[in-house]
């Protein structure tokens, strides 16, 4: 069980300890390069940030050469800004939530910018303004979910499910602009596909959805995708040649979908990066398509040295921290974690949170077949019920139904696969919506008393009135995730 503090407790992160993962997770390779990645984002953060905004002129003068306090922040040496946290925060959402809730991540997104939430200092002193205005028009929206569900509070609004969400027409969680071409949504990237690791194919689509929510300029979903796709291959343990191949994209086609990416990332794709730096159009900048080709750059031209890497990010000036940032999320992977300065690990903030929270992305992404069946059979199941009283022995009937059922459907994989076909047939807008989708892929190896136990763990009910088109109120009865999370926080209502 990981608990993460809920945001009006003021937990800064270096304070926050998580449990251990299971005894039985290995660690093997691949967790050292998640490892690297998620930590390796927050040191490429923390390097650039005492001289974010100061132009490239500034740093040829002053280059940065180790991780320095100070400057556009004010800042300790090693904490780190926005980049970080919002990776934190869609890390955390991934981990609690076990699956990809992008109402959870905007929420949690909300939460650092009005609370401070896994914030370095306690504050967002740092936002982007693509950024700003999404989680602005997401508060906006939220409005439409406590009328119609009658919440007497934003807790009770931050703690709906995503199911109840979406569910209600009037509500698109997606608060980003079409115009929105910044490199937010890549700064933040690299816990998608790190938690998705087994699946290239899923792991691209969620992080195009999840650059859709701030971000929704093709330009910055396709950045998103392309370095996602880059990123799985360096888990995977591809040599450098093979990642900075110009034909990258055309090899691994299959896993981007029917939707081929934008031309200004094709070209990208194709090597468009492979010069001689700032001189030659090299740019650290906000603009999407410059962030990307920067990162890249840095990454091409690093001589096989993490450190020489992030530092010629920075030092490209403008953006540094997110320059850095996206860099670091793909040589983290790449190099993995033993291979950054020792300096830079003892210096950067909150480091033992960090690496927690990437075993447990690791850890999760290690069990998904597990958790797809749980959202197959235990992810909402809405009835319109006037004034009905839900019995505990009507509870533990349900109960008892959900888990013959997936008893039943665990030997018959030839139904998952049937399910999984009709659901793609009869739902291909949504197709990603659904980490149902998923169970198919490796649901025989798991046992009855695994689920038996979770549907413990992870139903409840709860009691909703729905706004008719008569304008009444029905009483409605929602059967829900049992979140982790939101137990933590039920006595502590923010407002
Ligand atoms: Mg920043």
């Amino acid at each position: 069980m990981v608990n993460f503090p809920s945001p009006n407790e003021k937990v800064l992160p270096h304070n926050i300890k998580l449990d251990k993962t299971p005894s039985y997770h290995e660690k093997d390779e691949v967790c050292d390069r998640i490892i690297g990645s998620l930590l390796g984002l927050a040191i490429g953060d923390a390097l650039g940030a005492s001289v974010e905004f100061r132009p490239q002129q500034y740093l040829s003068a002053n280059p940065v050469r180790k991780m320095e306090g100070g400057g556009t922040w004010g800042l300790e040496a090693g904490k780190w800004t926005d980049d970080t946290s919002m990776a934190l925060c869609l890390a955390s959402s991934l981990i609690t939530e076990n699956c990809f809730n992008p109402y959870d991540q905007m929420v949690r997104y909300k939460w650092w910018h009005k609370y401070g939430y896994l914030s370095s200092t306690g504050h967002c002193f740092d936002i982007g303004q693509a950024t700003r205005q999404s989680i602005s028009e997401f508060s906006q929206r939220q409005k439409i979910l406590k009328i119609y569900y009658r919440c007497r509070s934003e807790y009770e609004v931050d703690r709906l499910s995503l199911d109840s969400v979406e569910r209600i027409n009037d509500f698109n969680i997606n608060c980003g602009d079409k115009d929105s071409a910044g490199n937010g949504a890549l700064m933040r990237l690299a816990p998608v596909p790190l938690f998705y690791f087994k699946n290239p194919e899923y792991a691209i689509e969620y992080s195009a959805r999840s650059a859709y929510l701030t971000h929704a300029n093709k330009k910055a979903i396709d950045a998103c995708r392309y370095y996602a796709a880059l990123i799985i291959a360096a888990l995977y343990g591809y040599h450098k040649q093979e990642l900075l191949d110009n034909n990258f994209y055309s090899k691994h086609r299959l896993w981007f979908g029917q939707e081929s990416l934008h031309n200004d990332i094709l070209e990208i794709c194709q090597g468009s990066y492979k010069k001689g730096g700032y001189e030659q159009g090299i740019r650290g900048k906000g603009y999407i398509v410059s962030a990307l080709q920067a990162a890249l750059w840095a990454f091409w031209s690093d001589n096989d040295s993490f450190e020489k890497g992030a530092l010629a990010a920075v030092n490209l000036g403008d953006d540094t921290d997110t320059t850095a940032a996206i860099y670091c999320q793909l040589a983290g992977a790449y190099y993995g974690y033993k291979q950054i300065p020792k300096d830079w690990l003892e210096k950067v903030y909150a480091r033992d949170l960090i690496v927690s929270m990437a075993e447990w992305i690791h850890y999760r992404g290690s069990q998904l077949g597990l958790e797809y069946i749980k959202d197959e059979y235990i992810l909402p199941m809405l009835t319109s019920i006037d004034n009905r009283k839900v019995s505990e022995e009507e509870h533990q009937q349900n109960l008892n139904v959900s888990t013959t059922s997936q008893s039943n459907h665990l030997k018959d994989k030839t139904r998952v696969n049937d399910n999984l076909n009709s659901q793609k047939r009869n739902n291909s807008n949504q197709s990603i919506n659904n980490d149902r989708s998923f169970s198919s892929y490796s649901s025989s190896n798991i046992s009855n008393n695994d689920i038996t136990l979770s549907n413990h763990d992870h139903i409840r009910f709860s009691r909703l009135k729905r706004f008719t088109k008569n304008n009444q109120y029905d009483d409605i009865t929602i059967k829900t995730h049992q979140y982790p999370f939101y137990r933590h926080m039920r006595n502590t209502d923010p407002d």
